[in-house]
């Protein structure tokens, strides 16, 4: 069992009130809120071991290399990845996916077929896109059902030799939907597909393990992992690393530099041109810590528990629809109530200090497959209570009755 007070204690920006009420963060979706310990760590290092990394002979430099490295390693570590150079320090996940697209023009012509699915984020789609267009190849979808769960089948028809490269959200964002991620990775295998999995919302709430898994490249968020904004992580299997061209060109990504021709550097740092953001790499590793000092079955557990109560509790609100009620799903509630737009309902909630996310979730497909002009959504994390989940039932009833 989590002691939930002793948890929300570590985060200093769930004691404000907002609009004069204890604030209700529901918003995790989007981005997560941070561990003293993170905000610490920030200032610990801008206080103490502040020096541009990997160049310098002298002292703080070397420290900060050393602490950039050791992040990378405990990440290694975390993600079961087979070498340490397998992660790539990124800008996020929208920054990973496009450096995987971007690349991956090398190994598609015109006629090959790219797949997403039907829940992806518009990170998800768009680079893809801007693939096709590149390249002359096919946009392909895995459709979902009603309940906004993949059809394996379909995705099994779809799957053909044209295929080069699947890529999958592991949890849906605006759905919460857990998708199959371990068979659609074998499947698309057996075709000689390379698979890519969007991570961002799996990894604050569970263990990934690359390496069981078999993915090709996993690409997650600092922000949305109790880290900080602007970092994130790309892991790649070596093997595709070494073929993938270089995102970006510049510092740090070079072996040799002539006006006639550049070589360029070994991995990791082929594919981190430039000076990265360094304490955002530190610090990455210390949420990392943090969630792993609770425990990711832990956190998992008691936001299922969030989950079950939310429903039970928001069920009773009259003419309540959800969208997303997979069978698999993590602490993501979408509804709409009524034909109340979403944003009228956020709007009067946050009048009562409780944050959740209204619109399309950058998922318009999503919002166009359920017919809706977006989505109430309230998501859970680990330092959220029952409380608090009382508190958006009474304020969502209170929004029907100011609306309805
Ligand atoms: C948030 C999110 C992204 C984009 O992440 P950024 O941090 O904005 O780059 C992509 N996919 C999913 C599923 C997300 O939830």
């Amino acid at each position: 069992m989590l002691d939930i007070q002793a948890i929300r204690n570590d985060f200093p920006i769930l004691t404000q009130t907002v609009n004069g009420k204890p604030l209700v963060y529901f918003d995790n979706a989007a981005t997560s809120q941070k561990p003293q310990v993170v905000i610490d760590a920030i200032s610990n290092y801008y206080g103490t071991i502040n020096a541009n990394i990997h160049r310098g002979v002298h002292t703080l430099s070397q420290l900060a290399t050393d602490a950039y490295e050791q992040s990378r390693q405990k990440i290694q570590t975390h993600l079961n990845a087979k070498h340490n150079y397998e992660v790539l320090f990124t800008a996020g996940t929208t920054h990973g996916i496009n450096l995987v697209a971007h690349g991956f023009a090398a190994f598609v012509k015109a006629g090959d077929e790219v797949m997403v699915s039907a829940m992806e984020h518009h990170s998800n789609i768009v680079p893809w896109q801007m693939l096709c267009e590149r390249t002359g190849a096919k946009l392909t979808v895995i459709p979902m059902n009603e309940k906004g769960e993949l059809i394996i089948e379909e995705f099994e028809k779809l799957l053909t030799e044209k295929t080069k490269i699947v890529a999958v959200n592991h949890i849906s964002n605006s759905l919460g939907t857990i998708n199959p991620i371990e068979h659609i990775i074998k499947k698309a295998h057996e075709v000689g597909a390379a698979v890519l999995i969007d991570g961002a919302q799996a990894a604050p709430h569970l263990k990934i393990d690359v390496q069981a898994l078999d993915c090709d490249f996993y690409t997650f968020s600092g922000h949305k992992t109790c880290g900080p904004t602007g970092s994130g992580v790309l892991y790649g299997k070596e093997e595709w690393l070494e073929k993938l061209p270089p995102y970006q060109g510049g510092g740090e990504m070079i072996k040799e530099v002539t006006f006639e021709k550049t070589t360029y550097a070994g991995l990791p740092h082929k594919f981190e041109a430039g000076t990265p953001h360094i304490e955002g790499g530190i610090v990455l590793g210390t949420a990392i810590d943090y969630l792993n000092s609770i425990g990711l079955d832990n956190i998992m557990a008691y936001e299922n528990e969030l989950l079950r109560y939310g429903n039970e509790k928001l069920q009773e609100i009259e003419g309540i629809r959800f969208i997303g009620t997979a069978t698999k799903k993590t602490s993501v509630i979408s509804f709409n109530v009524g034909e109340i737009h979403p944003y009228d309902i956020g709007a009067i909630v946050d009048k009562m200090g409780i944050a959740v996310r209204t619109g399309h979730h950058c998922t318009q497909p999503v919002m166009n497959f359920f017919n809706v002009p977006g989505t109430v959504r309230a998501s859970f994390a680990f330092y959220n209570t029952k409380e608090e989940i009382d508190a958006l039932v009474l304020a969502v009833l209170k929004a029907q009755r100011m609306l309805g």
